[in-house]
């Protein structure tokens, strides 16, 4: 999979790491020959711009360390979106919710788009990797092969199937699987519901009647990956009409252009959480954005430069500020760093809770009238400082002080507070700083 687009992109990138500086027009050009890629590759068009996008606003502000060439670092701003693409904020896409025995999985999709073979090569997986009890059950009584197909495959992996009666509707074996997997002390039980060549209303009917009856914790879309944007659109009214939890992309084995996997969670907002790569019932991967990125671009070495450059240069600005902390030089653009380091972290008590001993701190800057709300006024009082006032804030006089305040639209009141716990700031980091105790503080932020 993705060979065409791995190729493309290589095409793209070596060129730009051979150059050692970039101009903002060699970024432009290279990204515009990946948004070419990208849509080469079926990637839909809104996707494939926003990508571009995203990579160019970050090309553009990120810091340049030195031991990393410009191209070098446009290629992991390049990585780390296509990982965000592909997986969006969620930590651990492949992760079923399957803690409630007995556990309803119920799998959809169109016929022929692999949902049989998908539901028993993840039975295999869960009973295999997961040590869960697992009991299948075909709700396609329009196919007696389909129903058929699954007890084989069941056999074969060694996973049991619910007993084929015959003239009961979905919703009756729907029901009884779930009665045999309470009686019988099954961890999961998978309804593989009939499929059709095309989404049509007894379908959908049938599907919804299912899931009001089983109430399933996952509801897993089996779509064909060769399919492209088809996939896409498939997926898109699936979760429309019965809601999908997550998706399963068949066929990723094959020399599909991808453009599904990198289309699917910007636009559905659903997570693929695994992929199919054969016909073998060992042929299901979980989807992993971070190998599949890393497949894609074929950078790997490049990638973890980057990213090792990145903690280095991190680690040395960390070291740097500590060494003037500890002489007590905490100015204003250090406390400023800190403020917005703490918005970051979900405010004072999420990052007091990264920093050991900071109890008797948290408190003295309440006290200093300090808190969560305010971060951002504090912030924009410093904003409002010169450049030589933030570097040495002893020199602010009255009159100074008014202009400040009245620059952020605040009061002089309002300034002094900020002084205030500045002061206390910076001598709470000389204090701590002799003891070794600002060394450890500062390891649990950086
Ligand atoms: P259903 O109609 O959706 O239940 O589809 P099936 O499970 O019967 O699969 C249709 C065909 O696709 C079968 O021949 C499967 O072996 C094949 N198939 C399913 N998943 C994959 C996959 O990930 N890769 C490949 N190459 N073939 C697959």
């Amino acid at each position: 999979m993705f060979e065409n687009l791995s190729e493309r992109l290589g095409g793209v990138f070596d060129r730009l790491t051979k150059q050692g500086a970039l101009s903002e027009d060699d970024v432009k050009t290279a990204l515009r020959e990946v948004r070419v890629a990208l849509l080469e590759a079926d990637v839909s068009l809104p996707v494939a711009r926003d990508f571009v996008k995203a990579v160019q606003a970050k090309a553009t502000g990120s810091a340049v360390t030195k031991s990393v060439t410009p191209g070098q670092q446009v290629i992991k701003i390049v990585h780390d979106e296509l990982k965000h693409v592909l997986a969006g904020d969620d930590p651990d896409p492949g992760k079923l919710r399957i803690d409630n025995a007995p556990a309803p999985i119920l799998m959809v999709g169109l016929q022929g788009s692999g949902k049989t073979t998908t539901t028993a090569k993840l039975a295999k997986r869960l009973h295999e990797r997961e040590r869960k009890r697992v009991l299948m059950a075909s709700l396609d009584t329009n196919r007696p092969a389909a129903m058929e197909q699954l007890q084989v495959l069941g056999q074969q992996i060694g996973v049991d199937t619910l007993p084929i009666v015959k003239g009961e509707t979905p919703v009756q074996i729907a029901k009884r699987a779930k009665q045999q997997a309470t009686l019988g002390g099954y961890d999961v039980y998978m309804l593989d519901t009939a499929g059709r060549l095309h989404i049509d209303a007894e379908l959908i009917a049938q599907a919804a009647e299912v899931r009001d009856v089983a109430n399933p914790r996952e509801t897993l879309l089996v779509v064909d990956g060769l399919t492209g944007q088809d996939a896409v659109n498939v997926a898109t009214e699936f979760d429309d009409k019965i809601g999908v939890s997550g998706v399963v992309l068949t066929r990723m084995d094959g020399d599909g252009r991808g453009g599904a996997a990198l289309s699917m969670r910007a636009v559905t907002g659903k997570p693929i959480k695994f992929v199919g790569l054969g016909e073998k019932m060992d042929a299901l991967e979980t989807f992993e954005p971070e190998r599949i990125a890393g497949r894609i671009l074929g950078m790997g070495d490049i990638v973890a430069l980057v990213e090792k450059a990145q903690q280095t240069l991190e680690a040395e600005q960390a070291e740097r500020m500590m060494k003037r902390f500890q002489k007590g030089q905490f100015n204003m653009n250090d406390l400023r760093q800190q403020l917005e380091q703490m918005i970051k972290m979900g405010g004072m008590e999420g990052m007091m809770g990264m920093m050991p001993g900071m109890g008797k701190m948290a408190k003295q800057v309440q006290d200093a009238g300090f808190d969560d709300k305010i971060l951002t006024r504090q912030i924009a009082l410093i904003q409002s400082m010169t450049k030589k006032e933030r570097a040495n804030p002893q020199i602010l006089q009255a009159s100074r002080k008014k202009r400040i305040a009245k620059g952020a639209g605040l009061e002089v009141s309002d300034l002094n507070k900020l002084l205030k716990m500045h002061r206390q700031m910076a001598d709470m980091m000389k204090k701590m700083g002799k003891g070794g105790m600002l060394k450890k503080a500062m390891a649990g932020m950086f």
